[in-house]
């Protein structure tokens, strides 16, 4: 077990700062996802912010928490709320985020928990944790803000992902942003991130030194493409996330495609019900109400099996790592009409990149040729290099936090770009305290 217990193994320096303002990585500071940031100020006023974990094979872990009160969860990605389950059984720490936040962490959890007994990976938590974690959510409103302590806190909208936040908080000296995973660009789903006028800015750097092809000419080249697939007489098959991509892509089907038949399975549609339960947290929440009603959604063996003659199959997993794409792969993948379209990245090892790489990918446990059409395409709901600029510029911030990035191949770029501007930038390490100026 590489699981740590309560009080013995954390590393987060028992007494505030003498002086400034304390942030200390447990996880994010230095890699993509595992995030989890302690905030600290002289008075010993603390948060948490995300504690999550990487879903890799096997996942990491962010450093063992210090008993806290209060986390704020940004939002309902895996590697940002996978471990809160252990911080609410072991410290009784109050979870604060959006209402649909905390509505969608119950599945992810639950889908965490099945895919660890699946692949045989020990978990901190287990299936009680969840009810402990699910009782203490406290809901917040974008906009509203609530006191802790001597801090101002308010959620503002992220992108990204529907009900996803970022942080601003008032000190009594100082006002920060963290910006949780973010984008500036407007998605079907939701509407871009806005700047705040802060002292100092969080910000997540997955896209440091890349920036995305235009989102309207990427749209294009996808709906030609399926067309193309369909003209032949194929069907092409979507992998996609569960957690805004799924629904993403079937909104830009129904706007631009609307003639397709196009069949959706996987968690993605008990998602997009909670999130059609939640119109307040979507950029246009009769969109996605008819994008819906259009799809057809699979939900039984027969289902599956009209899927087969489908114009688009929408499936999770995004990566081929699993879920009703593998079963619908399998089936596709012996008619050369057919076609696999990603929707993002492909992580190192997943199925996705094994097939795009190597043209095979391990099916039900058999490593499996797939000799069909592969292509790739970029629905990224993170801010890219200049949109990031962008934003830290607008923010009119001094000083910035580069965090969730690659610090060997991303973040490099952004540091460069950021100190010709005159910014003061970290680069933050896990496990070790900074102060903030
Ligand atoms: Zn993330
Ligand atoms: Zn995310």
């Amino acid at each position: 077990m590489v699981m740590y217990q309560a009080g013995r193994t954390t590393k987060y320096p028992e007494l505030p700062p003498e002086e400034g303002f304390r942030y200390h990585y447990l996880g994010g500071g230095d890699e993509v996802g595992n995030v989890g940031i302690m905030l600290e100020d002289t008075k010993a006023t603390k948060l948490l912010l995300d504690y999550g974990l990487a879903p890799t094979d096997p996942p990491r872990y962010p450093n063992e928490a210090p008993p806290v009160k209060d986390a704020v969860i940004t939002h309902s990605h895996i590697d940002h709320l996978g471990m809160a389950p252990w911080l609410c059984a072991n410290h009784r720490t109050r979870l604060h985020g959006t209402a649909l936040t905390a509505e969608i962490s119950h599945a992810m959890w639950n889908d965490c928990h099945k895919v660890s007994r699946i692949e045989g990976y020990p978990l901190a938590w287990d299936k009680r944790d969840i009810e402990t974690a699910l009782n203490l959510w406290n809901i917040h409103d974008f906009d509203k803000p609530w006191i802790h302590h001597n801090w101002n806190l308010t959620l503002r909208r992220a992108g990204h992902i529907p009900g996803a936040a970022m942080l601003e908080i008032e000190t009594d000296n100082k006002s920060i942003l963290m910006t949780g995973d973010f984008d500036t660009r407007d998605h079907p789903l939701t509407k871009g991130a806005e700047p705040r006028n802060v002292d100092t800015v969080f910000v997540e750097g997955t896209y440091g030194g890349r920036n995305h092809p235009n989102l309207d000419e990427e749209v294009k080249r996808f709906t030609e493409r399926i067309v193309e697939v369909v003209d032949r007489g194929g069907t092409a098959l979507v992998p996609a996330f569960a957690n805004g991509r799924t629904q993403d892509i079937v909104m830009r089907l129904h706007k631009y495609l609307p003639e397709m038949d196009v069949h959706v399975n996987g968690m993605g549609k008990h998602i997009a019900k909670l999130q059609m339960e939640h119109p307040e947290s979507l950029r246009n929440p009769q969109e996605l109400e008819e994008a819906w009603r259009w799809a057809k959604k699979i939900s039984s063996k027969s289902d599956r099996n009209k899927a087969l003659n489908a114009d688009v199959i929408v499936s999770t997993s995004g990566m081929l790592d699993g879920g009703p794409a593998l079963w619908f792969l399998n089936r596709l993948r012996h008619d050369m009409k057919n076609a696999v379209l990603f929707t993002g990245y492909q992580a190192r090892d997943s199925g996705g990149r094994n097939l795009l790489e190597k043209g095979r990918l391990p099916i039900f446990g058999n490593m499996t040729d797939v000799p069909l059409e592969l292509d790739q395409f970029s629905f990224s709901t993170h801010a890219g290099h200049d949109e990031i600029v962008k934003f830290i510029q607008e923010c009119k911030a001094e000083e910035v936090v580069l965090y969730h990035t690659d610090p060997n191949h991303a973040r490099p770029h952004l540091v460069e770009e950021l100190e010709e501007l005159n910014f003061k930038v970290h680069s933050p390490v896990n496990g070790v305290s900074g102060i903030l100026s």
